[in-house]
């Protein structure tokens, strides 16, 4: 492919997502920055500029760049914010963050994703990522409490480690709802007095899981 024809291509990836409701100029930035080609391999790779999900190793997804987007905007992310993913999947939403946040902590329960998201990871320069094997179900203690929670999974409650791992002013966004139907985009405010949930979308993920992957 022609630079200039690439060039073209990620022009029209920036406005389809304009077109479909990512108005926030810095999470714009922040995805014109973070190529999501180097997020694709094999026979999908030249897919990588399609407002699609598309399937990545270990039977998973990484996600509809649109997606990717309002719950990034949803997210609400400030330059100082330690974030934690749980779904790394192919690192494409943790290097987005990373251009938005100051520290950003993944988890992916197959070991062999986030190996290949690290050399991506250090291949773009991104060194406020921490990418980490486990169930994030259970989020990471050591590390907590964090500014915003980022699940890329879908649960069918908000886990409660998660819940609790979450700063008083801190913000969670989530999938929910039963693996198999379409499920709800939600953000949940931590605040004062207790947690306040709003329903953003219908939107499909793959399945939180329990354990570890077998890859
Ligand atoms: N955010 C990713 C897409 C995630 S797909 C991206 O930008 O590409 C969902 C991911 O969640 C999968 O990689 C899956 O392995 C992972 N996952 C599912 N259950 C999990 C759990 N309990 N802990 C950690 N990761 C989990």
């Amino acid at each position: 492919m022609m630079n200039d024809d690439l060039a073209t291509i990620k022009m029209q990836f920036l406005y389809a997502l304009r077109s479909k409701g990512v108005t926030d100029n810095r999470v714009l930035q922040a995805m014109e920055e973070i190529d999501r080609g180097p997020f694709i391999r094999g026979i999908f790779a030249e897919r990588a500029y399609e407002d699609m999900p598309l399937p990545i190793a270990c039977g998973q997804t990484i996600s509809q760049p649109s997606i990717v987007g309002m719950m990034t905007h949803a997210l609400d992310v400030n330059p100082r914010d330690k974030v934690l993913e749980v779904g790394t999947g192919s690192g494409y939403q943790a290097a987005i963050l990373a251009k938005l946040a100051r520290r950003v902590y993944t988890i992916d329960r197959h070991r062999r994703l986030v190996r290949e998201a690290r050399v991506i990871f250090d291949e773009l320069g991104l060194h406020t990522i921490t990418a980490i094997t486990g169930d994030g179900s259970f989020g990471l203690p050591y590390q907590a409490p964090f500014d915003r929670i980022i699940i890329t999974a879908a649960a069918e409650d908000p886990p409660a480690p998660l819940l609790n791992q979450l700063k008083v002013g801190g913000i969670m966004v989530l999938p929910v709802g039963q693996s198999d139907a379409v499920q709800r985009l939600i953000k949940v405010h931590k605040t004062e007095t207790g947690l306040e949930y709003n329903e953003l979308r219908d939107v499909r993920f793959v399945p939180l899981l329990e354990g570890l992957g077998k890859e």
